[in-house]
């Protein structure tokens, strides 16, 4: 049975309600906040292994609370939304947001969402530096490096660099890259891997260093040295 703390800030009582039980259900130990101040007050005194965080809130939105959590922890983020666009979802991404969940959702769907989270960030048994070009990952403190600069990785950035530095110079395909790191169906309709490149790019492009992570049209993504 699984023990971890999952921290829900959602206002709508019912909903905090019905995702409280549905996780206690599943064996996960639950805190519930009924608005952003107070989930990040939580947050800080006694460190959630994941949240579940709800975008419209009284007083500080989802939004803000998202950042405030991303600023100070990689805490895996799940947030709630009953808005289905592609622009809001890339804004909370921007926020540092590692997943989405549209309102409204069956218990099942929550379920594999945060499973999938859980699976996705728990450490490897035996840590590894995995190394490709001047990039260095360690797969136990989860901390990148572009020749001797840190890199900062959100979760899911992580396990996304990750894939492609087990599987250099290989072509891996959106449906690949969908099934490996998000761990479910998508609908194919979203844009969330060419997100997740964009930022891998950003991080991993500073300071003028050359692309590594290269896109191989209608197909997939590369990690490899050349265009
Ligand atoms: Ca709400």
């Amino acid at each position: 049975m699984p023990s971890e703390r999952v921290l829900v800030i959602e206002d709508e009582a019912r909903i905090a309600q019905f995702i409280e039980r549905g996780l206690i259900y599943e064996g996960y130990r639950v805190s519930v906040a009924r608005d952003g101040q107070t989930g990040l007050m939580i947050a800080r005194d006694n460190p959630p292994d994941l949240v579940v965080l709800d975008w419209m809130l009284p007083g500080l939105d989802g939004l803000e609370v998202c950042k405030r959590l991303r600023a100070a922890s990689d805490v895996p983020i799940l947030m709630l939304t009953a808005k289905d666009d592609i622009k809001d979802r890339v804004t909370g991404l921007d926020a540092g947001a590692d997943d989405y969940l549209v309102k409204p959702f069956s218990v099942d769907e929550l379920m594999a969402r945060v499973r999938a989270l859980f699976r996705r960030s728990v450490p490897a048994s035996r840590p590894e530096i995995l190394r490709f070009a001047d990039l260095t990952l360690d797969t136990g403190t989860h901390r990148a490096y572009r020749a001797e600069r840190p890199i900062d990785l959100t979760a899911k950035e992580y396990e996304l660099l990750e894939l492609f530095m087990r599987n250099p110079r290989q072509v891996l395909t959106r449906d690949v890259i969908f099934d490996r790191v998000w761990g479910y169906d998508f609908g194919g309709e979203s844009n969330i891997i060419e997100v997740y490149v964009r930022y891998l790019r950003q991080k991993t492009e500073a300071d003028g260093a050359h692309r590594l992570i290269h896109t191989v049209r209608g197909v997939g993504y590369v990690l490899r040295e050349e265009e």
